[in-house]
C-alpha cells in the first residue's frame, strides 16, 4: 500500500534495529483519514471470505480494528490483559509475550463474545516475532470459530512471524513489510 509505505518513509522513526516508532500517525496519535484507507484496503483483500467478527488485542491494535470494523459491518472485539484468573470458566485464556515490553502476560476473550458461529478477522498494528498473533489464533481456536485470516499494518518481514504463520497455513495480509532497517539507512520495503 503506497500510501502507507510513503507515511513510514516520511513520519517513522527507527529505534535500534529492530523497532520502528510511528507514534505520530498509529499507535499513538492516530491519523484517522489514513486508517480509513487502511480499512478499505482490508476490505479489497478480504472481501467476500464471510467475516462476521474482527478480533485483535488491546491496546494499539484498537483504533485500526474499530475503522477496519466500518467496512466490514461487523462487531470488534479486543483480546484484553488481564490478572483475573479464569475461575468461573467464563473466558477464553492465552499467553501472549510482549515483543516491546519482553515480559508475558495473559490475554482474555469472553466466551460471550465468540464461538463456533464466527468467522474471524485478526487485525493488528504489526507483525514481528508473531506472539501476539499466535495468541489471538489460539483464542480463534478455543472458541471452535473460523479463521478467516489476518490483516497486518506494518509486518517487520526480516522478524521470523509472517513466514511462520504463513508455513503453518494462516493467510496474512500485510500492508507494508519491511525488508530491513536501520537508524543509519532507514527503512526498506519488501516490494
Ligand atoms: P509480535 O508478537 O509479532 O512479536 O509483536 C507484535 C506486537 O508488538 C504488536 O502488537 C505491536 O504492538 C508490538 N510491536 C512489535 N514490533 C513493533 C515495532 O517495531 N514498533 C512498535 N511500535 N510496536 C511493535
Amino acid at each position: 500500500m503506497e500510501l502507507l509505505k510513503n507515511r513510514i518513509r516520511q513520519d517513522g522513526t527507527v529505534k535500534g534495529n529492530d523497532v520502528l516508532k510511528v507514534d505520530s500517525f498509529l499507535n499513538h496519535q492516530m491519523d484517522v483519514a489514513l486508517f480509513d484507507e487502511i480499512g478499505a484496503e482490508f476490505l479489497r483483500r478480504f472481501d467476500g471470505c464471510g467475516v462476521n467478527k474482527i478480533l485483535t488485542i488491546e491496546a494499539s491494535g484498537i483504533g485500526i480494528a474499530c475503522i477496519t470494523a466500518r467496512f466490514f459491518h461487523c462487531p470488534v472485539i479486543f483480546a484484553k490483559k488481564s490478572q483475573t484468573k479464569n475461575i468461573a470458566g467464563e473466558v477464553y485464556t492465552t499467553k501472549v509475550e510482549s515483543f516491546t515490553h519482553g515480559r508475558v502476560y495473559d490475554v482474555i476473550v469472553s466466551k460471550k463474545f465468540l464461538g463456533p458461529g464466527d468467522n474471524v478477522l485478526i487485525i493488528d498494528d504489526f507483525l514481528a516475532n508473531g506472539a501476539a498473533l499466535a495468541g489471538l489464533i489460539d483464542l480463534v481456536n478455543q472458541a471452535g470459530a473460523s479463521l478467516a485470516g489476518a490483516g497486518i499494518v506494518i509486518e517487520k518481514a526480516f522478524q521470523p512471524g509472517g513466514d511462520r504463520l504463513r508455513a503453518s497455513g494462516v493467510r496474512v495480509e500485510s500492508l507494508a513489510r519491511i525488508k530491513s532497517m536501520s537508524e543509519e539507512q532507514g527503512v526498506e520495503f519488501v516490494d
